[in-house]
């Protein structure tokens, strides 16, 4: 293949490009809001079952104190209604007597009901209260998610940006190299994942997988200068 030390620079500035390229690639696959985010959520799904039946029991338990609001009601107005009838039956004692006996069961009933609706009312004050803090904890985590994935979207605009600049800047340096160098360079770098380039360094020695080349095989590469392929790791090397 032929190559100039010149091309084979351009071809070093390629490769750190790529290598930023695919850092950064890797950096938007792994930024940490996305797990952060899973977290939030995963945790709000718990939460959110549990606010769900707390609506239920506070929906349930006011039923019960409209019930007992109702009889109530209804039971104030047969003690009026009582209570007049008692004025007017006057000296009939018979009548007055019944309807006082009346009042009486009337009134322990709504001793009854008094004493549920208390019982009821503090409930629904303790239902309340938890309903209130799991609202809360929600309005936290959504407060939480959005802020996460805002600080995401930013990162992440951050890094396209950065990839498309350095795309940019590769198509200019490749303009600059020979067809076959550059596909070369791709074929490695696609079987190698990464680095594709090295360079023959002092007493034989691969920079990218350090083996050392010696004797014949070292001989052979060289003759290849200025670039050869490593024949332990079949990395392109620049030989100096
Ligand atoms: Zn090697």
């Amino acid at each position: 293949m032929q190559a100039t030390y010149e091309d084979l620079a351009v071809l070093v500035e390629v490769q750190r490009i790529d290598i930023e390229v695919l850092q950064a690639k890797k950096e938007r696959a792994s930024l940490p809001q996305r797990i952060q985010v899973a977290k939030i959520r995963k945790k709000r799904e718990e939460v959110l079952p549990k606010l769900q039946q707390v609506e239920e029991l506070q929906k349930s338990t006011q039923a019960k104190m409209t019930t007992i609001e109702d009889e109530d009601r209804s039971l104030a107005q047969k003690q009026e209604r009582a209570q007049e009838i008692i004025k007017a039956a006057g000296s009939d004692f018979r009548k007055a007597e019944s309807h006082s006996k009346d009042m009486a069961g009337v009134a322990k009933r709504r001793d009854t009901l008094a004493q549920s609706l208390a019982k009821l009312t503090a409930e629904m004050d303790k239902i309340m209260s938890v309903q209130g803090q799991l609202q809360q904890a929600i309005a936290a985590f959504d407060a939480e998610e959005s802020s996460l994935v805002e600080a995401y979207q930013s990162k992440d605009a951050e890094l396209v940006e950065k990839s498309r600049a350095l795309l940019e800047q590769r198509g200019k340096l490749v303009a600059k190299i020979a067809a076959d160098l550059l596909d070369a360079y791709s074929r490695t770098a696609a079987k190698t994942g990464g680095v594709a380039l090295g360079d023959l360094e002092e007493g034989g020695v691969c920079s990218v997988c350090r083996s050392t080349i010696s004797g014949g095989r070292l001989i052979d590469l060289v003759s290849q200068r200025p670039l050869g392929v490593c024949p332990s790791c079949n990395r392109l090397l620049v030989i100096h």
